[in-house]
């Protein structure tokens, strides 16, 4: 795909969380796994002859702590690196206390698992609008496209050198044999924006695209399309199942029959998912979308 997959090794399972090495004259890595696996980027960045002068950019997709935990610890270790990352998350590199809370309380007894986040010193950050370009060399940009829907901060970057897309967790996470899985964790599930997202991802062309949640994901136009319709029946999903119980468990029941995990992910991503507890998060996330849409007086299904 002319970037390389680093496989960051989340809990020292491969196959499961990628970051990416783009090279040129100010190579970048996109994604840094999290914090406890920072060793594990440092080595793999070291034997492909970066290091510690020779990384420009810490790139980051978003700022869940598997995809940004080791961003400080990185950008300690390369120390000419700056850290590119969505308005939204740049305060929360800088000063991670609340972001590291709110994970917790997300990942629950995970969490010790996948870290904590170092604080990233506030001069080295850039925080990225929507079309913002991180010049790699001559004939090398990434550009990164405002994405939100997993996360409200999220970006893809399209790479101008090569037309892939590397789109962090806002299509989806497709690993180990399985089908395309929505991770929708709370807060911040957005039906209408993921849709959206998908869209303006589409409108790129990407020769490929790479996932947050592992590697190239396959055909472009068949994984945005699969993208696109799981959106669509998450929000179905979410809108019946808190219709009819109002919790967590009912949207978890209508999830599972509108898309039944064990039999679309096969048995080692089922496994893989379920430890990770991003299957019973994505119904805590869908719950809560609805739930806030019901009280908001809107109809879910136009959100
Ligand atoms: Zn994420």
């Amino acid at each position: 795909m002319g970037i390389e997959v680093v496989d960051t090794r989340m809990w020292g399972w491969e196959g499961v969380t990628s970051a990416y090495l783009v090279r040129g004259e100010a190579p970048a890595i996109v994604d840094t796994g999290p914090q406890t696996s920072a060793a594990a980027v440092r080595r793999a960045l070291a034997d492909r002859g970066i290091g510690p002068g020779d990384l420009a950019w810490i790139v980051l997709t978003h700022i869940h702590l598997d995809h940004c935990g080791a961003s400080g610890q990185l950008a300690r270790s390369f120390p000419g690196a700056r850290v590119v990352v969505h308005p939204r998350g740049a305060r929360h590199i800088a000063k991670p206390e609340r972001l590291i809370a709110g994970s917790a309380a997300v990942y629950g007894a995970q969490f010790p698992r996948y870290g904590g986040l170092d604080p990233v010193p506030a001069e080295r950050i850039d925080a990225a609008e929507d079309g913002h370009r991180v010049r790699i060399g001559p004939q090398r940009e990434l550009v990164a496209i405002e994405a939100p829907g997993h996360a409200r901060h999220q970006h893809a970057f399209l790479d101008t050198a090569t037309g892939a897309v590397l789109a962090g967790d806002a299509l989806g996470v497709r690993l180990q044999g399985g089908d395309l899985f929505p991770a929708l964790p709370p807060p911040d599930v957005d039906m209408q924006a993921g849709r959206a997202s998908v869209a303006a991802i589409a409108t790129r062309d990407p020769t490929v695209l790479g996932l947050g949640h592992f590697g190239d994901a396959g055909d472009p136009a068949e994984v945005l399309g699969q993208a696109d319709a799981l959106w669509a029946v998450m929000a179905d999903a979410g809108r019946s199942g808190w219709r009819r119980g109002g919790s967590v468990a009912a949207v978890g029941e209508a999830v599972e029959a509108a898309w039944p995990a064990a039999a679309r992910l096969g048995p080692r991503a089922h496994a893989t998912l379920t430890e990770l507890t991003w299957i019973e998060a994505t119904a805590k996330g869908v719950a809560r979308w609805a739930e806030q849409r019901e009280r908001d007086g809107g109809d879910p299904s136009s959100r």
